[in-house]
């Protein structure tokens, strides 16, 4: 694992200066005359402080903090900055900008237990895997009060609500990050910032919605105990008083394949083992409930409890949760028959009764349950399962029924949960929450979608930080020295090509008759063969993603992308016996489409407001609290173009206004200004009689932008007193 030393040298400032450069204040012998720290390359491609004792012949013998002496190359030599910036709050006031410097401030400040630094305008939240005491009503009313200024959520969160009072723009919160980095706690930080200032019986509300998405959205995973399974935007409404008056949730697909079969150590949504745990005697009576361990759909993956986690006490508060946004007892009771009704459909058996191996569904008291639960008959449950299939058809056709159940119950609660939260709408705040970026040794369908997610997401990033800024100084013709960055659009343009993308062709192939995993994968081997790798022998193609290159395996994509396994007789069957609120979605679109629209949808929301970027970080790969593991930091903070964003932040223009703007807002400040004197000329007249030097300011075509915020802020004061 040498990926420090491989790309090391790609986003590092020079190296130090040698000695015969004398004279420089950084070159080798001022640091050896002033024994300063540098920052030097060890083999392994890791950085460690130390200090030169003496350079000869473009090698240097230097001593390590913990008093190893050793002889490096001139070449891996780096600056440092003064100790006095040590764990500076904002990247951006680092004087020298390497890689180094931006790893060891930041675990400066985990060290210390400070988990948010500000890259220019986008919060670093890196994931202390203990509590930190970052949160609590004192610390957001310091916020709001504008007592506290550090950076933080809070902070964030503050920012776009005074903007959207201000403006009367809408803000959106885009929180984006690794599986496990925390983004769900962060974008709970978040709303319960916007909720205690915006605060009324709604907000109430809202938050208690939290548990009921939480409890059926949320699972353990290989990398984090309570991964969220489906995307989701949240929009906060206020009213023009800056009153909370309704809230709108956007979902994204929900992750299927964990309802019917779960990887060792993870577990299926919360929900199930919520209920096996506190459900009360009359409610384990009337849904014949067991324990989570004698469920087969629970107990096959070797893991039933979380440490640390409360099963029956999150029960209480789901039901609570549920009571606060009126769903009403009858509908209540309807979820849980039918959250008990799937793991009972688990439980079935099935035997084979003739030579063709057909097989026929045991009726044993797993069948009674699961039918009486449905509200069907014992029979004809039997019938829809298992007539003239054999047992894996029949295995099949039990796992689609369990998944199409569940999926519809989910979407059936995020609907009431919206009719709950409907209030006047107003000025919003929307806060992205989406899976995270995932790479496991086996992916397949899901990780591919999760992953394009997270692409589009890079790109709407990369877009606002770095596309848009950059391309505006170059038509205003504004003297400009481009920051480089890595854009993702050739990743996305994999997928979403017409007709040839990843997408299409997927597509494609579940909509052939005679079309199978083969076929998609022959396809993309002919049209995407310049932008993916292939392996024949497993069916396997590898994607270069923004965050690292993840190997998908093949097999079994078309199934999970067809749009319903179900057979109309089955879906009628449903629509009888199940509860009327399984919608019996005859929606013919595949779910790659159907993801791609709801995707778009959150995308186009959010390029309608103003946003505020927050990156988490995950510390370490064990989620350890006190492991800075300075290599997979450097991943994530490489792949979200951390350093790109200083560099930019650091020569980018904060503030602009048009000359027309400008001329209009601080003519009054001139003395003399002739009649029909064009804009240009009186912007020009005001900054010289306000003594604005030029260093600050830099004319484009049709506006004046400027390098501190300061200047406006000074001119209006001006304003004021004349
Ligand atoms: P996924 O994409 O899988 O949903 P995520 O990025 O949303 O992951 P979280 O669920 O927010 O990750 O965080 C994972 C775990 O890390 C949490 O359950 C919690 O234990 C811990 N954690 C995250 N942020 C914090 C924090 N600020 N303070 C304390 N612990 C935290």
């Amino acid at each position: 694992e040498n990926r420090l030393a491989e790309n090391g040298g790609a986003n590092l400032a020079t190296p130090l200066p040698p000695s015969s450069r004398s004279g420089w204040d950084n070159s080798i012998d001022y640091y050896i005359k002033k024994q300063l720290r540098v920052w030097c390359r060890l083999q392994n491609g890791f950085w460690e402080l130390g200090k030169i004792q003496s350079d000869f012949g473009g090698k240097a013998s230097v001593i390590l903090l913990d008093g190893t002496v050793m002889t490096v190359s001139t070449r891996d030599l780096f600056p440092t900055n003064t100790e006095i910036l040590d764990g500076v709050n904002n990247l951006v006031e680092l004087g020298y900008l390497n890689e180094p410097s931006v790893l060891y401030n930041i675990q400066y400040r985990y060290q210390r237990d400070v988990i948010y630094t500000m890259a220019g305008p986008v919060l670093l939240a890196i994931n202390p895997f203990k509590d930190v005491s970052v949160s609590g009503s004192d610390l957001i009313m310091a916020y709001k009060e504008k007592i506290l200024d550090s950076p933080h959520v809070y902070k964030i969160a503050d920012v776009a609500y005074t903007n959207m009072m201000r403006d009367g723009v809408n803000q959106s919160i885009i929180i984006s990050g690794e599986s496990g980095a925390g983004k769900s706690v962060t974008t709970k930080l978040a709303m319960e910032y916007l909720m205690e200032v915006g605060n009324s019986d709604m907000a109430v509300k809202i938050s208690q919605s939290w548990w009921i998405l939480e409890a059926f959205g949320h699972a353990k995973t290989s990398r984090n105990k309570n991964s969220s399974r489906f995307g989701k935007l949240i929009d906060i409404h206020y009213n023009t008083e800056g009153i909370i008056c309704g809230a709108y949730i956007h979902t994204l697909l929900l992750e299927k394949s964990r309802i019917s079969q779960l990887c060792r150590s993870e577990r299926s949504y919360h929900i199930f083992y919520q209920m096996c745990a506190g459900a009360p005697s009359d409610m384990r009576d009337k849904l014949n409930l067991r324990m989570a361990s004698e469920y087969k759909f629970l107990n096959q993956s070797g893991c039933l409890k979380i440490h640390d986690v409360d099963d029956a006490g999150n029960f209480k508060k789901l039901m609570e949760a549920m009571d606060a946004l009126k769903i009403s007892c009858v509908d209540q009771e309807r979820i849980f028959k039918l959250v008990a009704a799937i793991l009972w459909l688990g439980n079935i058996s099935f035997e084979v009764i003739d030579h063709e191996f057909h097989v026929q569904v045991v009726p044993d008291e797993a069948c009674r349950s699961a039918a009486k639960l449905m509200g069907c008959k014992v029979k004809d449950l039997m019938a829809v399962l298992s007539t003239n299939k054999n047992q894996q058809q029949a295995i099949n056709m039990r796992d689609a029924l369990v998944k199409f159940i569940y999926t519809s119950m989910f979407s059936w609660l995020v609907e009431t949960i919206n009719k709950s939260l409907k209030g006047e709408s107003g000025r919003s705040i929307s806060i992205l929450d989406i899976y995270g970026f995932e790479s496991f040794q086996k992916n397949s369908f899901e990780q591919l979608f999760i992953n394009y997610a997270n692409e589009r997401l890079h790109q709407h990033f990369v877009r606002h930080i770095f596309k848009l800024e950059q391309e505006e100084y170059e038509s205003e013709g504004i003297e400009w020295k481009k920051v480089e960055f890595v854009d993702n659009q050739g990743c996305l343009d994999l997928f979403e090509k017409k007709e040839v993308g990843i997408l299409s062709l997927l597509d494609e192939a579940s909509d052939r008759l005679e079309g199978s995993d083969l076929t998609f994968f022959n396809n993309m081997k002919k049209h995407l063969s310049c932008g993916l790798r292939f392996n024949d022998e497993k069916g396997c193609f590898k994607v270069d993603h923004y965050a690292g290159e993840v190997n998908y395996e093949s097999t079994g994509f078309l199934e999970k992308n067809k749009a319903t396994l179900l057979p109309a007789d089955t879906i009628l069957f449903l629509t009888s016996s199940c509860s009327n609120f399984l919608k019996t979605d005859l929606d013919k679109q595949t779910v790659g489409t159907r993801f791609k629209y709801q995707l778009f949808k959150l995308i186009n929301r959010l390029e309608k407001s103003n946003p505020h970027f927050i990156r988490c970080i995950r510390p370490n790969a064990k989620q350890l609290q006190g492991t800075y593991d300075k290599e997979t930091v450097l991943h994530q903070l490489r792949s979200s173009g951390v350093l790109e964003i200083i560099k930019m932040s650091k020569s980018r223009f904060p503030t602009h206004t048009t000359h027309q703007d400008f001329a209009n807002r601080f003519g009054c400040l001139i003395w003399k200004k002739s009649n029909g004197q064009d804009v240009l000329t009186t912007s020009v007249a005001i900054l010289k009689q306000c003594c604005v030097v030029p260093e600050v300011y830099e004319f484009g075509y049709t506006k004046i932008y400027f390098r501190t915020k300061k200047v406006l802020l000074n001119l209006e004061k001006l304003r004021d007193e004349v």
